[in-house]
């Protein structure tokens, strides 16, 4: 067996208490490397048809990649996966810090968490051994006590922790799973998973080195990558801000969401930048397990609002959704905000954008004070979105509401309030604007996930030849995606972008490498020539990213998605009411044959989307078509 990987998958069943460690060979974890296509192969085979997502049936699975743990900048990530409960598709978010790296340093590949235990439990993972404990002394406390308590318990500073705080065991339907206090999987609710299974964390500690058949060429590229890293030729200002430096240039391209996604104009935003506030609150930076990059902001304050630096400072991504996008300018309540999901295991995007869409509700009269409990839910109350995020925590007032995230909380509401929540599937909008990039507008209404920023091509990229006159975007232009394409365009130069980006980030991602790490298509298919002794190949690599989408798509397929759900929100086919965006939205018909388009491009059926048989065949994934309708 090759050195990255251990050909072993731990299941731990919560209902019987019982273990099991599945062998599943080579051939799997040269098909699939990790991520998504291991999530996707377990809910397709494993979880029935039509389960309740917060039922026992559902399974939680925690799927690193071949390159996890391996000391290699980026290599810290790992991918958790179950049927989720904000969208009732297919659900995965990918997450860093040092945990991934942990469980394969314990000698496990992947952790699969079938059933539900009666009380709370914990999992106390250890160079190869598992123990089901009992967590009741846990239940309800905040993720900075739950890790004190448990590395107190086990006597060992260095075991790392995946928990849900409150959030999560009151199945906020955004809920995450932290890794530590700083790294969440935040996306698609897997930490209401985690609750409904009443499994407060996984603890876990492995002592084994983690090598690849070829150390000598995976040092040297590490060792390149640091030093490029280093000497600021890569990176950029990610080393010394982290992600968000210069945010008022999305004021200026429309590219920020203001007010809920419906203003273009946000004089406040300069007080969001990442290099002006950290000049303000930081206190220095952190990383992932072996990563050079450490873009992991650290702030601190005492007042209005003590900030722990424990809990780390808030990313781009969350200083849009809990700032601009609810009009709050006041860095500390954001970061307070922040604090506060990273405490209560609640994603930030869809905790900021369901707190957005409430206060146009309350602007417009759809939630009134008495609605509130007395609190002024106007856009730019930094105090209320405080209050309120912790209210959601705890499902306490208009917190329970809101815990159901924007599109369940605007069915509850009715009236106008459908059209204020921004989502894609179910699930809240990103920080980065469909109206301004048309591959988002394509990749957020198709992605199996709902809207998601990380595997949709992000086309600004695209727009301008480089110097040689190929398009500028190097990773695209190694794919064969040569001429610019305009940033309006939905024709078939844009999806065939847009599809091409999705496969290889997926592929990225199956393999669990960082995205901010700035390897090349060609250096991650060394990397896992050389962490795996495989002659692998870039033809392999597209293909890994395509079988994970497919896969993703029948899942939903099943689930009784189709294309009446490859949709965005209302919102995006109106203009901003100012700004860089006033002068028109995406235009539904264009999205509509963009999507047929793509359906078409991958091997799907044309008009319903549904993966054929002869395309399942040649993914060498022929078992799945017992799942096709
Ligand atoms: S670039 Fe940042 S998020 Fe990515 S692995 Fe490094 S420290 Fe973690």
């Amino acid at each position: 067996m090759a050195a990255s990987f251990h050909n072993k998958i731990l299941r731990v069943n919560l209902t019987d208490g019982t273990t099991q460690v599945d062998e599943p060979g080579a051939v799997y974890f040269r098909r699939y490397l990790g991520g998504w296509n291991i999530i996707a192969d377990v809910l397709l085979k494993e979880v029935p048809a039509g389960a309740d997502p917060l039922g026992p049936e559902n399974k939680l699975i925690f799927a690193p990649g071949v390159l996890t743990g391996l000391p290699i900048s980026g290599a810290s990530r790992s991918a958790v996966g179950a049927k989720s409960p904000l969208t009732g598709s297919f659900g995965a978010a990918e997450v860093g810090g040092n945990w991934g790296a942990q469980l394969k340093r314990a000698g496990f590949d992947a952790l699969i968490v079938e059933g539900a235990a009666e009380k709370p439990v914990y999992l106390w993972i250890k160079d190869g051994e598992v123990e089901i404990r009992d967590a009741t002394h846990l239940w309800g406390q905040l993720t900075k006590e739950t890790q004190t308590a448990l590395r107190d318990e086990l006597g060992d500073r260095r075991v790392e922790v995946a928990m849900i705080g409150p959030g999560g065991e009151n199945l906020a339907r955004y809920a995450c799973v932290m890794n530590g206090l700083k790294d969440a999987a935040g996306r698609t609710g897997l930490g209401a998973v985690m609750g409904s299974k009443h499994l407060k964390a996984v603890a876990v500690r492995g002592t084994q080195s983690l090598e690849g058949a070829d150390n000598e060429a995976l040092r040297a590229m590490a060792r390149e990558m640091a030093e490029a890293i280093n000497s600021g030729a890569k990176g950029g200002t990610l080393h010394k801000y982290g992600t968000g430096v210069g945010i008022e240039s999305g004021v200026l391209s429309g590219n920020l969401p203001i007010h809920n996604f419906r203003d273009g104009e946000f004089p406040g935003a300069i007080n969001l930048s990442a290099d002006v506030f950290m000049e303000q609150i930081g206190v220095g930076m952190d990383g992932c397990f072996a990563c050079a990059l450490r873009c992991k902001k650290l702030v601190k304050a005492e007042t209005p609002y003590v900030l722990d630096p424990d809990y780390g400072g808030p990313e781009y991504e969350s200083f849009g959704a809990l700032g601009s996008c609810c009009g709050v300018d006041d860095i500390i309540a954001v970061s307070k905000a922040t604090e506060l999901c990273n405490a209560y295991s609640l994603d930030t995007i869809g905790c900021g954008v369901t707190v957005a869409f409430a206060m146009e509700c309350f602007e417009n009269g759809l939630l009134t004070l008495e609605d509130t409990g007395g609190i002024d839910l106007r856009f730019g109350n930094g105090a209320a979105l405080v209050q309120v995020v912790e209210m959601i925590g705890r499902r306490e007032g208009i917190g329970d509401l809101l815990a159901e995230g924007s599109l369940r909380a605007a069915e509850k509401i009715g009236g106008e309030a459908l059209k204020y929540a921004v989502h894609a599937k179910g699930q809240e909008y990103p920080m980065h604007e469909p109206r301004l990039k048309r591959g988002l507008a394509i990749g957020y209404a198709i992605s199996p996930t709902g809207a998601d920023h990380c595997h949709s091509l992000h086309d600004t990229g695209l727009v301008n030849p480089g110097a040689d006159g190929f398009a500028a975007d190097a990773g695209l232009r190694t794919l064969g995606l040569l001429e610019p394409i305009p940033l309006e365009d939905l024709g078939p130069a844009k999806v065939r972008a847009s599809l091409y980006h999705t496969v290889r980030s997926l592929a990225g991602n199956c393999a669990c490498l960082c995205l901010f790490v700035p390897w090349s298509t060609d250096e991650q298919i060394r990397m896992v020539r050389a962490a795996t002794g495989w002659d692998f190949s870039v033809y392999e690599h597209q293909k890994i990213g395509e079988r994970a989408l497919t896969l993703a798509r029948l899942f939903n397929t099943r689930e009784g998605f189709g294309p009446q759900d490859d949709r965005l929100a209302p919102r995006s086919y109106e203009p901003t009411t100012s700004g860089a965006l006033a002068e028109g939205g995406i235009d539904p018909e264009a999205l509509e044959a963009a999507m047929h388009t793509y359906y078409g491009m991958m091997g799907w059926d044309r008009e319903t989307g549904i993966p054929s048989r002869e395309k399942l065949a040649e993914l060498d994934v022929a078992w799945a078509e017992v799942y096709l309708p």
